[in-house]
């Protein structure tokens, strides 16, 4: 059988073109090496943090904001709750580049935001020791979201509108001509008008290196607050992200989203070990712990508590962290989305919603000038 597109990589972006595409009545061959969702990507953690005061670009708003609105589609449609609500806490230097730019991005695009200042931070929020000279912008409408949920709710999606998906099995080649693409595996050759390579951390791979990513180990520990839960219960805390004064890695965290007994996940945003898909350790090793707990405790000492679990993921760095998406630099027939440098989960849907517009018209009214892929393509 021929397909209107095929998708190659089922995580978090695939997922979500593949059900864009069925639903729009494409035909759709929807291919995964793995089961999905599942732990080896980018895309598992139980938590993804959602916010609209988008301080890397206010160009990402707009596609936030939309987001928003397909994530609130997709619970409707799926029947189950995918996206909370917590409000966000940015905190750094007053003069510091993460205040600096959320509330300008804010400003720009009318998000609702308030700065708090010194002790109002913790009148507000008693489990946060502010440094001096830090400012909070404590932003409404941030939250999370589940990843995995999300995932299996797109892909239910997907099959209801028609797609037919296969799980573990292996893209181990694809080629393209004119409007005919064939995408080869270990158990069959598929043939296409179109094809979406949403490969994640194996974008390398699957786009043969025409981009200059780079694959990071991120790990991830979930700590009992030494305080007790309670005051870090989702109806009490919010999402956070705190400014490294040094290193410019940011600390970042979720509230007590599961429980009692389930800690907070909280982990760093910034440098971290290059690594590829097949050679990442998945060891956690007590210096990864020990860096997580320094940056946090600073300003939250309540996380200096019992690290309960860690588990490691992998970023896909673009050279300027800016998402790449667009029309294959080489062949017109087929789309590419990867690169989403460790934000891309909160946009999954929206980004979907391009990949679906590049496949059948190859163009898209959303604003995607930033993620050419062109920009590394001399
Ligand atoms: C620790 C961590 C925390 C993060 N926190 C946030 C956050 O708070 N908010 C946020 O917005 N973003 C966050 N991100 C980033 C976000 O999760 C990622 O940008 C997003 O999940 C990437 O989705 P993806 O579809 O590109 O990759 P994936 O979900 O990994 O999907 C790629 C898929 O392609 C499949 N595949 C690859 N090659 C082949 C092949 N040859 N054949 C068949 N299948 C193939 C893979 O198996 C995989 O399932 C975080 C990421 C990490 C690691």
């Amino acid at each position: 059988m021929t397909y209107d597109v095929i998708v190659l990589g089922l995580g978090a972006m695939g997922s979500a073109a593949a059900q864009h595409l069925a639903e729009r009545g494409k035909r759709v061959l929807g291919i995964e090496q793995f089961t999905s969702p599942h732990d080896k990507g980018s895309s598992h953690g139980g938590s993804r943090m959602i916010r609209q005061a988008y301080f890397e670009s206010p160009e990402y708003i707009p596609l936030v904001l939309r987001a928003y609105e397909l994530w609130r589609r997709l619970e409707k449609d799926a029947g189950t709750r995918l996206l909370h609500i917590t409000g966000g806490l940015n905190i750094g230097s007053g003069d510091g580049q993460l205040v600096k730019r959320t509330i300008a991005a804010s400003t720009q695009h009318s998000i609702p935001f308030a700065v708090l200042e010194g002790r109002a931070i913790t009148a507000r929020f008693p489990e946060v020791f502010p440094l001096a000279g830090d400012v909070a912008v404590h932003e409404t409408n941030a939250g999370y979201l589940y990843p995995e949920e999300c995932i299996r709710a797109q892909l239910a999606r997907a099959l209801h509108a028609g797609a037919e998906l296969k799980f573990e099995e292996s893209v181990l080649a694809w080629s393209s001509e004119r409007d005919d693409v064939e995408v080869r595996t270990a158990k069959g050759t598929y043939r296409a008008g179109r094809l979406v390579i949403t490969a994640g951390p194996w974008a390398n791979q699957a786009l043969d290196g025409i981009i200059p990513l780079r694959v990071t180990r991120q790990v991830m520990a979930w700590i009992q607050p030494k305080t007790g839960v309670m005051p870090f219960l989702p109806d009490r805390f919010p999402v956070f992200l705190l400014e490294d004064p040094g290193a410019g890695a940011h600390g970042y965290g979720f509230p007590a989203i599961d429980g009692p007994e389930g800690g907070m996940k909280v982990a760093i945003h910034g440098s971290a070990d290059l690594c590829t898909p097949e050679n990442v350790n998945r060891e956690i090793h007590a210096h990864d712990l020990q860096r997580i707990v320094e940056q946090l405790r600073i300003r939250i000492p309540a996380l200096d508590g019992e690290v309960l679990r860690a588990q490691t993921c992998m970023y896909t760095m673009s050279p300027d962290e800016h998402f790449v998406i667009g029309v294959h630099p080489q062949f017109a027939s087929c789309s590419i989305a990867c690169g989403f440098s460790g934000h891309g989960f909160k946009f999954a849907n929206v980004v979907g919603e391009i990949l679906a517009d590049l496949a059948i018209t190859g163009s898209t009214s959303h604003p995607i000038g930033l993620f050419s892929p062109l920009r590394f393509c001399a």
